[in-house]
């Protein structure tokens, strides 16, 4: 069993002793910053001149540089700018202003792993990876909570890398809910693995096959969608409930037999062995490379892709159905038939 690490395990004041520069405030960032504030930490942000983060950051009181005085300043700096413009900013922005007993700091360990950022001499290499969406490790932060967070030790140069990163990962909520360790090697390769394999690739595909089965057989759009869109939330709830087995407790034996004969049939052996094909790029690289070189020329690939996605026809079904959703919730001016 991996060793988990409550409130207990960390010690708050390592990081209030410190002074952090948070680079890029998006989703992960306004949620580090703010939650560190809240914890007495003392922060700056470092933003890109004629960054729109920097009014969202300043109407929270809360202190915006550049980049490169933010790192001039800060003793522990997290970089939470996009992956893909990591590497950039690093070399401009903040490597020429690092000292010996810094600390770099990441969310996500791709840049580390693949090699496109190595830290200076003297310099503390870790991670404090929360395990959801920025917006969620800020609203749980303020209810109380917290959401569960990886740490890793790339480099520990000053001998207490581990303790520093517990004790950000502390000040931002992770310990409240169960901090993990592991390294940035299996962080990198296993978040990527996920997303791509089941959680944003995996399901997105599944579910427009379904869409596409059901509505090229003559079934209307609108029936389809919730068949294989809608309802995949309320299953998913009672994964994270209590496992594969309360879903499948939980839903009518029609439907749990079903599962057994029919999942297996749909998502067949060979779809395990596209799956190796896919860890495969991942860990030599392959799929990184893909990413950097297109991101470099402006990404035509990824935009060619996104807006193909966007134009699949259960997004049309969606938003006219959600609208719908939401004319029922609010239970009022109701006009029969009318869907907007
Ligand atoms: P984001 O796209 O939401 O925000 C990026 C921020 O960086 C913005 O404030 C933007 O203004 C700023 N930025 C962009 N280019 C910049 C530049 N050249 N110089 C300075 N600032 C710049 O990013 P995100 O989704 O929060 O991802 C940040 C990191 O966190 C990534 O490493 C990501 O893998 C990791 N992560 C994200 C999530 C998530 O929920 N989104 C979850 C876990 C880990
Ligand atoms: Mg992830
Ligand atoms: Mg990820
Ligand atoms: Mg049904
Ligand atoms: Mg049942």
């Amino acid at each position: 069993m991996a060793e988990i690490y409550y409130d207990d395990d960390a010690d708050l004041s390592i990081i209030q002793g410190r002074h952090v520069a948070v680079i890029g405030y998006g989703s992960q960032g306004h949620a580090h910053a703010l939650n560190l504030r809240d914890s007495g930490v003392d922060v700056r942000i470092g933003l890109a001149e004629g960054s729109t983060s920097r009014a969202k950051a300043e109407a929270e009181g809360l202190r915006v540089l550049s980049v490169a005085d933010a790192v001039e300043e800060a003793d522990v700096i997290m970089i939470l700018t996009p992956d893909q413009v990591q590497r950039t900013v690093y070399a401009e922005s903040i490597q020429p202003h690092l000292t010996a007993g810094d600390a770099l700091f990441f969310a996500h360990g791709f840049n580390i792993r693949f090699g496109y950022i190595s830290a200076p001499e003297g310099v503390d290499v870790a991670m404090v990876a929360p395990k959801g969406p920025g917006h969620t490790v800020r609203r749980e932060f303020e209810a109380g909570r917290g959401v569960p967070a990886l740490i890793a030790v790339e480099k520990d140069s000053s001998g207490n890398a581990e303790a520093l990163a517990l004790s950000y990962a502390k000040a931002i909520g992770g310990t409240r809910a169960g901090v993990i360790k592991t390294t940035f090697t299996e962080e990198t390769e296993t978040d990527l693995f996920g997303e791509q394999a089941v959680l944003c690739g995996g399901v997105s595909q599944l579910v427009q096959y379904g869409f596409e089965t059901l509505t090229e057989a003559g079934y209307k759009p609108e029936i389809a969608y919730f068949e294989v869109l809608h309802e995949l939330k309320l299953i998913v709830d009672l994964m994270i409930e209590g496992g594969i087995a309360k879903q499948r407790w939980s839903v009518s034996d029609t439907a749990e037999y079903g599962d057994y004969v029919s999942g297996p049939r749909v998502i067949d052996p060979h779809v395990k062995e596209n799956m190796k094909a896919v860890l495969s790029d991942i860990q030599d690289g392959t799929f990184a490379k893909r990413f950097i070189d297109d991101q470099d020329k402006g990404g035509p690939e990824f935009k060619e892709l996104r807006a193909k996605g966007e134009a699949h026809p259960i997004e049309a079904t969606g938003r006219e159905l959600r609208q719908l959703f939401s004319w029922i919730k609010s239970n009022d001016d109701y006009t029969e038939g009318q869907v907007s």
